[in-house]
């Protein structure tokens, strides 16, 4: 199937595009957790920039970064990036630290409220936005709440991370949700696709986008149906697809014979 055609020639040899690669550079579950929140809060932006900026902002938290958010030994002064203020960076790393130190994990935190995935992870944003003590448009923007209607891409791509099974890309480390429980994280260019592979006629990306094209992705694989999205984002990230027909692109693209975008 040209879906998983798609995945299997796109799979952990990729990583080092990714900012995944942030939290595999750690072998404790906990270390793990804590680097793919951070992470995946600022994926945003220009890729050069963004890991440039996750580079300056974990190297102070050293080795074992969860115990360093824990114990509330932050940097004075962490880099400020983009939409973010320095002060907004260190309220989020304190706003980690307490919520570890309450909750033990994020998964814990997460645990904490009963409900459907939507109500936890509603629930999650908001524990988190109070656990920072400061309310500013920079962490309203890093932190944003999924009743907004928003796609939440980086919180799909968080949940993505944590909960899908370890497959030299994900890190399967949530057991409190299932992959079946996902949402697709929606970028610009998974947005492009899903419209292209007829997977949602929605032309706006936002939450009810995500969840059509994930049940559409879900009539693939039932179980887990954002185990595609990896390798969609990859198309658009490395250039490989520039969003119209490029012959020399789409002729070695196993999506051409569903894609709208190519011509059938
Ligand atoms: S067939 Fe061409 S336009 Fe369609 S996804 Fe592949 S590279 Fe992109």
């Amino acid at each position: 199937m040209a879906l998983d055609a798609l995945v299997n020639a796109r799979g952990s040899a990729f990583l080092h595009t990714d900012p995944l690669r942030f939290p595999r550079r750690y072998i404790a579950p906990h270390d793990r957790e804590a680097v793919a929140l951070l992470a995946a809060l600022f994926a945003y932006g220009n890729v050069k920039a963004m890991g440039d900026f996750l580079e300056r902002l974990l190297s102070p938290l050293g080795a074992h970064p969860a115990a360093a958010l824990a114990s509330g030994r932050l940097p004075a002064e962490p880099p400020p990036y983009r939409f973010q203020r320095g002060e907004d960076v260190r309220a989020l790393l304190a706003g980690v630290g307490r919520t570890l130190r309450r909750h033990g994990t994020l998964e814990a935190c997460f645990e904490s409220v009963r409900g459907e995935p939507e109500e936890r992870l509603e629930a999650f944003a908001r524990a988190l936005r109070g656990a920072c003590r400061r309310a500013s448009p920079g962490l309203d923007h890093l932190l944003p709440l999924p009743s907004a209607g928003s796609a939440c891409k980086r919180w799909r791509m968080f949940l993505r991370w944590v909960v899908r099974p370890d497959d030299g890309l994900d890190l399967g480390l949530w057991t409190c949700l299932t992959p079946a429980q996902l949402l697709i994280p929606v970028d610009v260019h998974v947005a492009r696709l899903a419209r292209a592979l007829g997977l949602t006629r929605r032309a706006t990306p936002d939450a009810r986008f995500a969840a059509e094209a994930t049940a559409a992705l879900a009539r693939f694989c039932p179980t887990d149906p954002t185990r595609y999205d990896f390798a969609l984002a990859r198309l658009g990230i490395a250039k490989e697809c520039r969003g119209r027909r490029v012959e020399r692109l789409c002729r070695a693209c196993s999506l051409r014979p569903h894609c709208a975008l190519a011509g059938r």
